[in-house]
């Protein structure tokens, strides 16, 4: 299959509703990351993206509509609290899970009795969920366990061949993927970090727990257990105090003719040399913002990436050090 990356405007949003409409899957851009768009109602439109993206089929997606889209015909909307963080937050990166109406797919859920829906602010994928007007379930639109995609160029090298058209919105501004957050029962339950942190939600809420699977439990949200956005060279993360070792595995990996570089904020990239560094930036938004954009440009320039966790651990970071870990994990 032929791929195109087209820019948004009525001729290539009409042609991504007739992709849709014949159960091919469509990528656009959200502010997080690009999605692999597919009609969430059809069971061949659901599989497709599996297939595509080589997902596991334990791993269920989330369901992107507009603004202005009925919710009540796609889940029980049960928690007032669960409008308060809609006002506060919608559209933008924050998903939440409700229990589901079934009105879509089965595949999308992967049978569980809940449904996460998210409505993205990026301009250009409002435009492209309003024009649609149809629930969009939508992974990242990368390989599984591979690096999310922030541009359509990265969208193109993973899936060029298995899709026919990306929709191009420029450059991702937030860069990690959306918060997860059940909203189900008594008080919200963050699944995923992101850029809606738990202290944000909690503010609102009054209360706010940040799920961690204990061992032998059922994970609840089932794509959390993968490696994942991992680049595909080696990697070796180091924690904020190892510093002098992060320094130490760096001399000695250059020393053996490999090509390493430095993964790190920008306050720690003084003890190595400017031209093997992957420079994070100064804020969270920063970093949130580099960390796909700088792992999709070392995986293409270094044989191993030493990351250097930054110093911050709470709010966004949160979400940037759950990517970071992923990304560098063994399994
Ligand atoms: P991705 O599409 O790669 O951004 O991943 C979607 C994330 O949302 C995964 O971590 C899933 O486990 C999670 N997710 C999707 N639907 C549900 C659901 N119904 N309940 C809990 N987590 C979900
Ligand atoms: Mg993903």
């Amino acid at each position: 299959m032929f791929t195109q990356i087209k820019q948004i405007n009525q001729d290539s949003l009409a042609e991504a509703k007739r992709w849709l409409e014949s159960g091919e899957s469509v990528a656009f851009p959200t502010e997080t990351v690009y999605g692999l768009g597919g009609d969430a109602r059809r069971d061949d439109s659901v599989r497709k993206i599996y297939e595509i993206k080589g997902r596991p089929s334990d791993n269920p997606l989330i369901v992107h509509v507009h603004k202005d889209f009925d919710l009540s015909s796609l889940v029980y909307d049960e928690r007032p609290y669960a409008a308060e963080l809609r006002k506060a937050f919608l559209p933008g990166p924050l998903t939440l899970v409700y229990k589901s109406r079934g009105a879509v797919s089965n595949l999308v859920s992967c049978g569980l009795d809940t449904l996460a829906v998210r409505v993205p602010s990026h301009a250009g994928a409002q435009e492209f969920l309003k024009f649609v007007d149809m629930p969009i379930a939508a992974p990242s639109a990368n390989i599984s366990k591979h690096i999310s995609p922030v541009s359509a160029e990265h969208v193109y090298e993973d899936l060029k061949g298995k899709l026919p058209l990306i929709l191009d919105g420029g450059r991702c501004t937030g860069g990690i993927e959306s918060t997860v957050c059940d909203v189900t029962g008594e008080y919200p339950v963050v699944l995923r970090t992101g850029l809606v942190s738990a202290e944000m939600i909690a503010q609102v809420t009054g209360k706010c727990d940040v799920y961690i699977p204990k061992s032998g439990e059922r994970v609840r949200s089932p794509g959390m257990k993968y490696k994942h956005y991992a680049p595909k060279c080696r990697t070796r993360l180091f924690s904020s105090e190892q510093l002098n070792e992060a320094h130490e595995e760096f001399l000695s990996l250059q020393k053996s003719g490999l090509r390493v570089f430095v993964l790190c904020e920008e306050s720690e990239l003084g003890a190595f040399p400017e031209e093997y560094v992957l420079n994070l930036g100064n804020t969270e938004k920063e970093m949130a913002a580099n960390l796909y954009e700088l792992l999709h440009k070392g995986e293409k320039i270094a044989d191993v990436i030493v990351a250097i966790e930054p110093k911050k651990k709470d709010g966004v970071m949160a979400g940037v050090l759950n990517r970071l870990t992923k990304a560098c994990a063994e399994e």
